[in-house]
C-alpha cells in the first residue's frame, strides 16, 4: 500500500511540476526573441514605442506594435540612452525568478518527503508481507513427505526418526528427564535431500512446518532480519509441536568475523544474535524443532553450533551405488517403466550423482520417452538422458572437417586405449565422438564400485587417460589441438591435489600443502601459508607427474598403433561405441598381434584387425544397420 501511494504521489508531483514548467516556458516564450544589437540598432533609428523590463529582461514593442524580448546587460547605462527618447518605459518586479525557485524548492521538499515517508512504510510494508505470507505454518498433510518418499541415507534418517517421536509424544521424553536437541544441522552438497528430509519429519510427526531462507532474514535495513526472527519463534511457540526449518542458514549465520560491508554486516550480526537469543530461550521442553541446512558449514559462526543451538549436526552426502538404485527406484514410480528396466546398471552408471540430479535423470528420460512416442520408459531412454545431463544437448547440426573428424577420432580413441590398457583404471563405459555441449567428443569411465578413497596408482591412471587424447593427436598428426583443453586442466588439477593435499609426492614427502574448506561446493579452500622455495618445488612436483603421465600414455599408444587405427576408424564409422563393443574391438585387435607375432613381416603400419577379426565387423555391421 505504501508503495502505491509513493508511486502515485510522486506521478502526480512530477505532473504538477511539468505544468508549472510548462507555463512557465509558454510565459517566457510568448514573444520571439530578439539580439541586444537589434534592440539598440531600432532605439537610434526610433523605431521603439515601449520598454517593459522585468529585472535584465526586456520586451520591446515597436511603432507597427511588433513585440520583442532580449536580455540588456547594464540596464542602468540603457535606461540613460533612453531617457532623451520618447518612449514608454514600464518597470516591473522580477517575480517570474521567485516564483521560479519556489516552485524547483517546493517539488525538491515534496520529493524527500514522499521518499522519506515510503522509507519509514517500507519497513512495515515488508513485515506485513513477510508476516502474512511466511508465519503461516504449512500443514503436515499438504506437505505430502513421509520418509518413505526419501532413500539412499539411511543413518539421516534414522537420526532424525528420534526426532520425530518426541514431537509426536513430548510426554514420554519429559517423563524420563530426556532432553531433545533443539536445532539440528542438516549439511551437505546441493541437491542431496535436506530440504526433503525437513519436510519428511513434520510429515512423519504430523506437525506443522515453517519454512524460511536464510535470505528472508537479511534485508537492507538494521533491524528488520532480527524482528522477523522473534516474529517467527513467537508464532512458532503459539503453534508447538513444530518444525521450524531454516534452509540456506549460512546466508544469515555466516561467521560474525568474516569480512562484509559494514551494513550488511550490522544487519546479518543483529538477525544471527537474534536467532541465538531465540535458540536459547525457548525452554528444552518446549516441543519446537529447528531444523537448518546448509552447503557451508565451514562459514557458520561457532556460536550456532553451542549445545543447546544446533549441537547435532547431520551430514548428508552424494548417496552410493546402493542408494542411487534405491532413490532411482523411488522417483521411478511415478513413471510408466518398461519391466526389462535396469536400475542397478543405471545407478553403476551415475556415480556422484545426487538425489536431485537422480530425480531429473528419470524425469528426462521419462520426457525422451513420451518425445518418441514410447508408453513405457526403457534402459535406452535412460542411457540418454543420462548423456544428456552429462555431455548436453546433441549438435546435430555441428559442421566438421574430414581432418577435424578423424583427430577428434584418434583423441578419443587414444582416451579409450589407455582406459582399457592400464589395470587401475574405471572401465569404460562410452566412446562418442558425436558433439555434445561442449565437448566435441566424449570417453566415459564408469567405476565398478564407488570410491570411498582413491589410491596414488588409480590417480596416475586417471592423469595418463586424460593424456591420451593429446598423446594420439601427436603421435598421429604431428600437431597440438585445443581438444585436450579440458583433459589437461583436470589432469593438472589431480597432479596439484595429489601433491598439495595427499602427500603422493615422492620429493614432498607426507605433507599437506592445501586444505578444503569443509564446505560442500567448490571453490573454497586454498594452499597453506608456505615459502617461495616450497611453492616452486610443489609447481615442479606438478609438472614432473603431468609430464611422466604424458610420456607414458605417448609409450602406450605407440605400442598400440595397430589398435589406435582400427578404433579411430571404426569410430569414424559409427561415432559411438559402448562399453562391450569396445571390448570386443580389443580383443580382435589382440588376436590380429598374436597373427603378426606368428607373420613376423606384418607391421602396425599395414594392419588392420576387422580384416581379421569376423566380431569387429559384426559390431560395425550391427550399429549401422
Ligand atoms: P539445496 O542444498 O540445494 O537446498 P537440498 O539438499 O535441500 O538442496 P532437496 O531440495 O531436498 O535438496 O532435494 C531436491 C529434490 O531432489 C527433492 O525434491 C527430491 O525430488 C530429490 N531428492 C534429493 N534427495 C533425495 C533422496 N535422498 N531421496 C529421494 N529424492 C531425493
Amino acid at each position: 500500500m505504501a508503495i502505491l501511494v509513493r508511486n502515485l504521489l510522486v506521478s502526480f508531483l512530477f505532473l504538477i511540476l511539468a505544468l508549472f514548467m510548462g507555463m512557465l516556458w509558454f510565459m517566457e516564450h510568448r514573444h520571439p526573441s530578439q539580439d541586444y544589437s537589434e534592440l539598440v540598432e531600432r532605439l537610434n533609428n526610433d523605431q521603439i514605442a515601449t520598454l517593459e523590463f522585468t529585472g535584465n529582461r526586456v520586451a520591446f514593442t515597436d511603432r507597427e506594435k511588433h513585440t520583442f524580448v532580449t536580455t540588456v546587460p547594464d540596464v542602468g547605462k540603457f535606461l540613460e540612452r533612453v531617457k532623451e527618447k520618447n518612449i514608454r518605459v514600464i518597470v516591473k518586479e522580477d517575480r517570474f525568478t521567485l516564483i521560479y525557485m519556489t516552485a524547483i524548492s517546493v517539488f525538491i521538499v515534496a520529493l524527500v518527503l514522499i521518499v522519506w515517508w515510503s522509507l519509514r512504510h517500507k519497513d512495515d510494508e515488508d513485515e506485513s508481507t513477510f508476516a502474512s505470507d511466511k508465519l503461516v505454518g504449512q500443514d503436515p498433510a499438504d506437505l505430502k513427505v513421509s520418509f518413505d518418499d526419501i532413500a539412499g541415507i539411511p543413518e539421516a534418517k534414522e537420526e532424525l526418526e528420534e526426532i520425530v517421536s518426541f514431537l509426536k509424544s513430548p510426554d514420554s521424553f519429559r517423563k524420563i528427564g530426556a532432553t531433545i536437541p533443539r536445532g539440528i544441522l542438516l549439511q551437505g552438497p546441493p541437491g542431496t535431500g535436506k530440504t526433503l528430509l525437513a519436510k519428511a519429519v513434520a510429515g512423519e510427526a504430523g506437525v506443522p512446518f515453517y519454512s524460511f531462507s536464510g535470505s528472508d532474514f537479511v534485508e537492507m535495513f538494521v533491524g528488520v532480519g532480527a524482528s522477523r526472527v522473534r516474529d517467527l519463534f513467537k508464532e512458532a511457540k503459539k503453534n508447538s509441536p513444530c518444525i521450524v526449518f531454516i534452509d540456506e542458514i549460512d546466508a544469515v549465520g555466516a561467521s560474525r568475523s568474516g569480512g562484509a560491508s559494514a551494513g550488511g554486516q550490522e544487519e546479518r550480526g543483529q538477525t544471527l544474535n537474534a536467532l541465538l537469543v531465540e535458540m536459547d530461550g525457548f525452554a528444552t521442553d518446549e516441543p519446537i524443532v529447528v531444523l537448518a541446512a546448509t552447503n557451508r558449514p565451514d562459514i557458520l559462526d561457532s556460536a550456532l553450533k553451542r549445545p543447546g543451538r544446533f549441537d547435532r549436526q547431520i551430514n548428508i552426502l552424494a548417496p552410493d551405488v546402493k542408494g542411487r538404485k534405491k532413490i532411482l527406484e523411488v522417483h521411478g514410480q511415478n513413471v510408466r517403466l518398461d519391466p526389462e528396466i535396469d536400475f542397478e546398471l543405471i545407478a553403476k552408471a551415475t556415480p556422484g550423482f545426487t538425489g536431485a540430479e537422480l530425480a531429473n535423470l528419470v524425469n528426462e528420460a521419462a520426457l525422451m520417452a513420451a518425445r518418441l512416442g514410447k508408453d513405457r520408459v526403457v534402459n535406452v531412454d535412460f542411457e540418454k538422458a543420462r548423456d544428456r545431463i552429462l555431455m548436453g544437448v546433441e549438435r546435430k547440426g555441428m559442421v566438421m572437417s574430414d581432418h577435424d573428424r578423424n583427430v577428434l577420432a584418434y583423441h578419443e580413441a587414444g582416451h579409450g586405449i589407455l582406459a582399457n590398457k592400464l589395470p587401475d583404471s574405471d572401465p569404460l563405459h562410452k566412446i562418442t565422438i558425436v558433439p555434445r555441449g561442449m565437448a566435441l567428443g566424449q570417453t566415459q569411465q564408469v567405476p565398478v564400485s564407488d570410491h570411498p578413497a582413491f589410491s596414488r596408482q588409480y590417480l596416475i591412471s586417471k592423469i595418463i587417460v586424460l593424456m591420451g587424447g593429446r598423446a594420439a593427436e601427436e603421435l598421429v598428426f604431428k600437431q597440438q589441438t585445443t581438444g585436450a583443453q579440458g583433459d589437461l586442466l583436470t589432469a593438472t588439477q589431480i597432479a596439484t591435489d595429489m601433491v598439495c593435499k595427499w602427500g603422493m609426492s615422492p620429493k614432498m614427502g607426507p605433507q599437506a600443502f592445501s586444505i578444503d574448506s569443509g564446505g560442500f561446493i567448490e571453490g573454497a579452500g586454498g594452499r597453506l601459508p608456505m615459502g617461495h622455495d616450497t611453492a616452486s618445488f610443489i609447481d615442479q612436483e606438478v609438472a614432473n607427474l603431468l609430464t611422466e603421465c604424458y610420456a607414458e600414455a605417448i609409450r602406450i599408444l605407440k605400442r598400440e598403433q595397430c589398435l589406435l587405427k582400427n578404433l579411430a576408424e571404426i569410430l569414424l564409422q559409427v561415432e559411438t561405441l559402448d562399453g562391450e563393443e569396445f571390448d570386443i574391438i580389443v580383443e580382435c585387435s589382440m588376436k590380429k598381434e598374436a597373427a603378426a607375432i606368428e607373420e613376423p613381416g606384418d607391421t602396425c603400419s599395414s594392419c588392420s584387425a576387422r580384416d581379421h577379426c569376423a566380431e569387429a565387423e559384426g559390431v560395425v555391421d550391427e550399429i549401422t544397420a
